[in-house]
């Protein structure tokens, strides 16, 4: 029984015993919180003075490798974390969503931030955009780390992944936080908290952990700092209006509860395999987690005709489900995570149940098993259906548990109106077999939903599932879900960065974004940019090639060559007749007659061309005219050593092909591999 510390100012606190905290599987208990007040005014100080300089001394792609060595460091660990885990009543699955998953995030934002973000502190966010006529002023954006500190606060019902989710993209940005875990399950979160410390890899104060009250935090927070919140909608909508942070316009993200539903769409018959998937899908949202999931489905919408046969499948299922002791063999769900939640989940179910009948519930033999779990927080499974679908209080009650309500529909329409009765969900499943109607669904649903699973036979292949947030896409949601944005790739690391448009010459604006721009001052390089190494390439290096006039042998030569004699380079008579007057060269044989004027041929730096991007044909290129490329190095990704690889990195090359009247023909990005002079 311990007491479990805060991280502030980089050192533990609390020694005191406070509030105990207890297991929700026998009511044993498991720590205490700790007494000590915190010192806020020192902790933000720390954030700001020391965390957040020493994390602007690194740039984005230090940070994306100190999280891929995180992760890496808490895989490794991972069995003690289970072992903290299972007293919050949760399955060893149950706590691999929230440890492996959370782990998962550090990996997946590792690999955002080395694919994605720049050496530095600036992501340009283009394309630029000419704000002259001759392109000697023009307007871009750029994103950089707020000087601010991100306040975190999460739910108890994923103390690790609640944490992680929201640490990996704020950090990446380079902003330190401040995370306050639900103090129901803070023990897990204090136990990652420390292994994060223990590892070394974070600098001191990226991470800040608070158990318990937050104090005076709100009233500490300024302009540069941004809240995020996981919890109830009431909590978020009495945090949110602080007068502190309204004043200061605070930013502030919510993940509120949110009455997500599945929709049996009217074309499946129990005889599709549909039918089964929909039925596996919402039983699975019921009982993963025990149902405190805040993407769960909380209301099942399916045919009038189809009411009974949906009960009776999943009915069948839900009595098949064991649910006591994770520990004891056999069993599949859980218990919620704590006596007070058990309390609030059975009021909930009783008000639910004034406008429903009760299908399923703890009369239908529910007896969880393993020793002493009469003293846990144990709930049966509930399965309710509506009298009235489009007056249920189905749409605005949340029972935080193994609990979802069949809401009977007549036409599909209907079916859509009742998705959005919800007022707006994190997410919501059509299970149907007909591209169609899911056509016609997304309309309705995708303007209450953050998230859309349309779920047939085909996609069951792969699917994920309703209920998992996956990093790389969005995973609030609208109106009552809170309107906030969590995960979702690279645009969770840019709600921790600050977007400012920036105005000035090309010149100016290659400077500031360390992109060359079209038409900015370039450096004619002595030698060609190909013979360079990776780090000998400076941003502006360019080339500006000899001369060639393209012929009529060079378009014959081509389509023999490609087997492309469409009528603009071959038929005379229909190219005159169409807007260019004339046969005019391919395309891709400009591309390749560009190539051919700005290669270097040798051996050399240059291991590989991958891609190009942005390609353009502007101006047609006719028999007789003379082409000329200019080659410039436009930006530069560096990339982490690998054992398997030379040490390399991207350039990215603008080439603009011109006319004898420097007229531009063709204008991309191509993207060069290039190897490093010291490997390593
Ligand atoms: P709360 O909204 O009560 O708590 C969420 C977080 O806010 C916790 O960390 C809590 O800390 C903190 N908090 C509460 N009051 C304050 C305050 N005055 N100042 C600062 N922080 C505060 O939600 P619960 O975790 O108790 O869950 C209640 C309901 O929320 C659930 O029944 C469910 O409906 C919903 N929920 C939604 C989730 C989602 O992801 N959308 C996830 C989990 C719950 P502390 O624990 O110390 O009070």
């Amino acid at each position: 029984m311990s007491t479990l510390q805060s991280y502030i100012a980089g050192r533990w606190v609390g020694e005191r015993a406070a509030k105990p905290l207890a297991s929700a599987i026998n009511g044993r208990v498991v720590a205490h919180t700790h007494e000590e007040a915190l010192d806020f005014a020192e902790a933000m100080s720390f954030a700001r003075g020391t965390a957040l300089p020493g994390l602007l001394r690194t740039h984005f792609q230090d940070r994306a490798r100190v999280l891929k060595a995180l992760a890496a460091y808490l895989m490794e660990r991972k069995e003690e974390l289970y072992a903290i885990s299972a007293h919050t009543g949760s399955t060893r699955a149950d706590s691999w969503i929230d440890i492996e998953g959370g782990i998962g995030t550090l990996f997946a934002y590792a690999s955002i931030g080395g694919k994605d973000l720049p050496s530095s502190n600036v992501l340009h966010e283009g394309p630029p955009m000419r704000l002259g006529a001759n392109n000697h002023f023009i307007g871009s954006h750029v994103l950089v780390p707020k000087r601010g500190v991100a306040l975190h606060i999460n739910a108890f019902n994923f103390p690790m992944w609640g944490m992680l989710e929201k640490f990996a993209p704020s950090f990446l940005a380079g902003m330190p936080c401040l995370v306050k875990p639900a103090t129901a399950t803070s023990y897990v979160a204090e136990a990652c908290a420390r292994l994060i410390v223990d590892s070394g890899l974070v600098p001191t104060g990226a991470l800040q952990l608070i158990i318990g009250s937050t104090g005076d935090l709100f009233e500490r927070l300024d302009e540069a700092d941004v809240v995020t919140f996981t919890g109830s909608a009431d909590t978020a909508l009495m945090l949110k209006a602080h007068p502190n942070l309204l004043k200061k316009s605070v930013p502030f993200n919510a993940e509120a509860d949110s009455l997500n539903c599945a929709i049996l769409a009217p074309d499946v018959t129990p005889d599709d395999p549909e039918f089964d998937l929909f039925i596996k899908e919402v039983a699975r949202e019921m009982t993963a987690k025990a149902g405190q999931k805040c993407t769960a489905i909380r209301r099942t919408i399916v045919p009038a005709n189809r009411v009974d046969a949906v009960a009776t499948a999943l009915k069948a299922r839900l009595f098949r489900t064991v649910v006591g002791d994770p520990a004891v063999e056999g069993v599949r769900m859980g218990a919620l995570a704590s006596r007070a939640q058990q309390a609030d989940v059975a009021e909930r179910v009783a008000q639910l149940a004034k406008s429903c009948e009760l299908l399923f519930s703890e009369r239908d033999g529910f007896a969880p098993r393993g020793e002493g779990v009469s003293d846990g927080s144990f709930f049966a499974p509930t399965l309710l259906l509506a009298r009235d679908s489009a007056t249920s209080d189905a749409h605005h009650l949340e029972a935080f548990g193994p609990v979802t309500t069949l809401l009977p529909y007549g036409d599909f329409e209907e079916a859509l109106h009742l998705a959005t009765l919800g007022r707006g969900s994190l997410v919501g499943t059509l299970c149907t077999k007909t591209p169609a109607l899911a056509a016609q669904a997304v309309p309705t649903f995708a303007a209450w939903h953050g998230r859309m699973l349309v779920l047939d036979r085909e996609a069951a292949l792969e699917n994920t599932g309703h209920g998992s947030p996956l990093p790389k896409l969005k995973h609030g949601g609208p109106g009552r879900a809170g309107g906030g944005e969590e995960l979702g790739g690279l645009r969770a690391v840019k709600h921790y960065l600050q977007r400012c448009a920036v105005q000035g010459s090309p010149t100016m604006i290659s400077a500031i974004t360390g992109e060359y721009q079209r038409g900015g001052a370039v450096t004619e390089s002595d030698i060609h940019p190909f013979r360079r190494y990776f780090e000998d390439v400076e941003v502006g290096m360019s080339l500006l090639t000899h001369r060639r006039t393209v012929g009529e042998a060079d378009i014959v030569a081509f389509g023999g060559l490609s087997g492309d004699y469409f009528y603009m380079h071959f038929d005379e008579v229909a190219a005159k007749a169409s807007p260019f007057g004339r046969r005019i060269a391919h395309g891709y044989f400009v591309l390749s007659a560009a190539a051919g004027l700005f290669v270097s041929p040798a051996p050399g730096p240059v291991l590989a061309n991958y891609g190009l991007e942005n390609l353009r044909f502007v101006t047609p290129v006719a028999i007789g005219d003379t082409i000329q490329a200019r080659l410039t190095a436009k930006r530069k990704i560096d990339r982490p050593p690998r054992d398997d690889q030379p040490a390399q990195g991207v350039i990215g090359w603008d080439v603009a092909v011109t006319n004898q009247r420097d007229e531009l023909c063709a204008s991309y990005e191509i993207l060069t591999l290039v190897a490093k002079r010291v490997a390593g």
